[in-house]
């Protein structure tokens, strides 16, 4: 039998705020700053305490509902979600239930076998929960509550079960994710657990319009979590129906270290969490105009970037939504091509993704803390354009200034690695070539005509790499036909 698996995804996005969704305390890097230091009676929970929305949050989420083509609802309701858990001091999260701020839109995104659109049903405003580290110390359990990230303003975006692959989860989280980090709501850096995802899968025999019971795995908190979890869960989903039995619906967790999925809660329902309007917070109203200032306020996003990659500068479509993917890297290509005379925005784009891209492969360095500037870029590539060094030793000086910074015209000069067109340089060397290596002349002479390139080799070594390659070609094929 073959199968097909229907997944919905929900996104939980931290946004970039100054301070938490409904208190003043400021929102800090989890990583970096000391547990419990940045909560108020506000997040804490404490009785008789007031909520007050945070307005760049809400403006924040707007910007996300409307770069995904959601309807932004002129009134949406805060709700309480009731739940006991020792990472929420309250005992509910205030969330958006039936009334959100966005609704109704749609993500297109690039797959191997083409775009593929996936509905948004809708985009809330909700509290991020406080963080428990779990403990494991001379045969005791204990956990660590964090309360910082209490009450930090989270987007939670969900999709209508339109996607049908792992391929298309994927391709959906990472064009969210450059969406997000594109409009500045959001760093997305995964690895500090600001976008974290939750997937609801179940899976039917193909070509039918069944829904089968579905499970939804939590904290998935990674590309490749989601990945793994999404994969998990089809193959275990599979082995059920195939040995006759029925999927349970239930909530699961992803245990990373052991890659499975493991029970949580059994079948849940939203009533479980008794969700009723939040009474310490009015409806929230947006006025049509600060939605149209909110809409004409919105960058240039990635996919519109790539496709004017295409057009401008004739990248490949695989190449133009390379850099078109992250803001930064996007912008560095844009100045740089502004910047290099005469050079095709090609060439500007394959020394980005091929040398620059490898640099920050090998040494695991953001793309952020580059030591070259698109000026620094520019310079150099349009000193391989009009010849003063080749692409060789330009590849040479462009790992100095990758590791050290400085400038093109120092390191050239510092090393005298300055190309030479001299010409009576160059025919000596090729003369010398040709002196040297009688064998490969005669060779050459009786037809093998491949040996013109070994000579070609010969003379650009000898002269350092730093003969210009098209005056070489020239002499040496003036010298073989004299020859
Ligand atoms: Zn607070």
């Amino acid at each position: 039998m073959e199968y097909e698996v229907v997944i919905g995804l929900e996104v939980h996005a931290e946004m970039a705020t100054r301070t938490k969704m409904f208190c003043s305390c400021p929102v800090v890097d989890s990583t970096q700053a000391e547990p419990n230091t940045t909560v108020c009676p506000v997040c804490a929970g404490m009785p008789g305490v007031l909520p007050v929305v945070n307005k760049q949050a809400v403006e924040y989420g707007m910007k996300v509902g409307l770069a995904l083509g959601c309807t932004i609802n002129h009134t949406s309701l805060f709700d309480r979600k009731n739940y006991f858990y020792p990472d929420l001091p309250k005992g509910y999260q205030i969330s958006q239930y039936e009334h959100p701020l966005a609704s109704d839109g749609l993500l297109v995104v690039d797959t191997s076998k083409g775009e593929k659109a996936i509905r948004i049903r809708r985009a809330h405003l909700e509290e991020d929960t406080g963080k428990l580290t779990h403990v494991e110390e001379n045969g005791q359990n204990y956990s660590l509550v964090d309360l910082n990230r209490c009450g930090v303003p989270l987007l939670e975006i969900v999709t209508e079960p339109d996607i049908r692959s792992i391929e298309e989860a994927k391709a959906y989280a990472t064009t969210l994710r450059g969406i997000l980090r594109a409009l500045g709501v959001n760093s997305g850096d995964m690895e500090k657990g600001v976008i974290r995802f939750e997937a609801n899968i179940s899976v039917r025999e193909a070509g039918t319009d069944v829904l089968n019971n579905r499970v939804e795995i939590k904290n998935l908190n990674s590309f490749r979590a989601m990945e793994r979890g999404i994969a998990y869960e089809i193959d275990r989903q599979i082995k059920i129906m195939e040995s006759g039995g029925t999927v349970a619906q239930e909530t699961l967790g992803w245990d990373e270290a052991n890659g499975c999925t493991y029970t949580q809660r059994s079948k849940e329902d939203a009533h479980d969490y008794r969700y009723f309007p939040e009474p310490d917070l009015p409806p929230l109203v947006v006025d049509p105009d600060w939605v149209h200032r909110v809409r004409a306020s919105l960058p240039e996003l990635p996919r519109a970037r790539a496709q004017r990659y295409q057009a401008d500068f004739g990248l490949t479509v695989a190449d133009s939504a390379l850099l078109a993917a992250d803001t930064t890297v996007a912008e560095f290509f844009e100045k740089t091509a502004a910047a290099a005379n005469g050079v095709p925005g090609k060439t500007v784009a394959a020394w980005i993704l091929g040398e620059v891209g490898a640099y920050l492969n090998r040494t695991g360095e953001n793309f952020e803390n580059l030591k070259i500037k698109p000026e620094t870029l520019a310079d150099l590539l349009t000193r391989m354009g009009n010849g003063e060094v080749n692409a060789a030793t330009a590849k040479v000086i462009l790992s100095t200034l990758l590791e050290k910074g400085g400038t093109a015209g120092e390191i050239i000069k510092a090393q005298g690695l300055q190309q030479t067109s001299d010409l009576d340089l160059i025919a000596s060397l090729v003369a010398k070539a040709l002196a040297e290596n009688p064998s490969e002349l005669e060779s050459y002479k009786n037809g093998k005509e491949t040996v013109a390139n070994w000579f070609f080799g010969q003379v650009m070594r000898m002269a350092g790499g730093k003969a210009n390659p098209q005056v070489v070609r020239e002499e040496l094929a003036r010298q073989l036909k004299k020859a």
